[in-house]
């Protein structure tokens, strides 16, 4: 009987696997055949873009993958694929190996088959970057998540391609420069950058600054570039382009927010707090001058700052937008947490200064409001 060539190529790669498992397999077939070698070349490239390998994500292949070896071979376990572990995310919950207790459970697999999993263990600990690094998908492919099953899916990936990737640190720099029509050169940009992140100790706020400064975040704007919106417009005020920066800083409501955010932070330091786009959205340190009681107050002030952009993001898509005495609450969560982490330490005299014209102001708030209720 004649079959299309290209028939067979669907049926070899959706044989006991799964079709984008494939391609970061190393097989024979793969070799020999044009088609699948190119698609794996594409595969491999779209990771690089990322700075990620294709190979140690959590949707690779966990067999005949070129980093996943046992004694330096490439393997295949039958019996594990029939039970349906394709992906070395498979074996993963949360960055962490599961437990052979767990996998039992998950897969159905028999105890005869736990010295092939202490196997697998001991190999994937070997592989660098495997793990929590591995967490966080690639960009690309969660795209392919959100587009799955809608119209017009090739061009949307186009798009994706052209405008949707995270920048280099050049080109990050230039857009900020322009964005927020500032002037820093290289190495100004650089320790902006190096210092972004060091008051920020909670990882959702480092992932979210993070999002922030390479625009992952799926703004309207953005959404709208690869077709997933009609139109670009904010959420929030329906009226004006709703790209990364009017998210976080030029709308309407977010603006009086910020206004109010920032006057309160200037009366708890007692130092003008200027509301200033590369203060709230890079974290440039406003004030020149070098003492430890400064530090001690910016370092606060990026925490309340961060948390600021954290409740602005839980309220994109509310009408009522961000809520002031939302962000004090989650400040006060903040400070239980480093309190923690400066007990722990043993520095809790640190945490005193640092928090304490945050605490005590707050205090003689909610004491005022108390006194005006009586
Ligand atoms: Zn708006």
């Amino acid at each position: 009987m004649y079959r299309l060539i290209w028939t067979e190529i669907e049926g070899s790669l959706t044989q006991n696997t799964k079709i984008d498992c494939y391609l970061t397999q190393h097989t024979k077939e793969i070799r020999i055949n044009p088609i699948l070698d190119n698609a794996r070349k594409i595969w491999e490239s779209m990771y690089r873009r990322e700075q990620k390998s294709s190979h140690v994500v959590m949707e690779a292949s966990l067999w005949n993958n070129l980093q996943v070896r046992i004694d330096n071979n490439l393997f295949k376990w039958g019996k594990w694929v029939n039970k349906g572990y394709y992906r070395i995310g498979d074996l993963f919950n949360e960055g962490k190996l599961l437990e052979f207790k767990k996998m039992q459970n998950k897969y159905q697999l028999t105890n005869e088959e736990w010295y092939r999993y202490i196997q697998l263990r001991s190999c994937l600990t070997k592989v660098p970057g495997i793990g929590i690094s591995t967490q966080e998908k690639a960009q690309f492919m969660q795209v392919l998540e959100q587009i799955k099953g809608t119209a017009h899916i090739a061009s949307k990936i186009y798009n994706f391609l052209i405008n949707g990737f995270t920048l280099g640190v050049k080109t990050l720099q230039n857009i900020w420069c322009s964005d927020l029509n500032m002037e820093l050169d290289e190495e100004e940009w650089l320790t902006l950058m190096r210092g972004m992140y060091k008051p920020l100790r909670e990882a959702k706020l480092r992932l979210m600054q993070f999002k922030i400064i390479n625009k992952i975040y799926w703004t309207p704007a953005k959404m709208h570039i690869v077709k997933l919106r009609s139109t670009k417009t904010c959420w929030n005020c329906d009226r004006e382009d709703g790209d990364l920066i009017h998210m976080f800083w030029n709308c309407n409501q977010v603006k009086v927010f910020w206004k109010k955010v920032l006057k309160f932070c200037s009366k708890v330091l007692d130092r003008e707090v200027p509301v200033d786009e590369s203060l709230c959205l890079l974290h440039k340190n406003p004030w020149d001058i070098e003492s430890d009681t400064h530090k001690d107050n910016f370092l606060w002030l990026i925490l309340a700052i961060a948390t600021a952009k954290r409740v602005i993001c839980r309220h994109w898509k509310d009408k009522s937008g961000p809520n002031f005495t939302e962000w004090q609450k989650t400040l006060v969560e903040v400070a239980e947490y480093e309190r923690t982490i400066y007990k722990l330490r043993d520095k809790l005299s640190t945490y005193e200064e640092i928090w304490e014209p945050f605490l005590s102001h707050l205090e003689g708030s909610v004491q005022q409001i108390n006194g005006n209720e009586d």
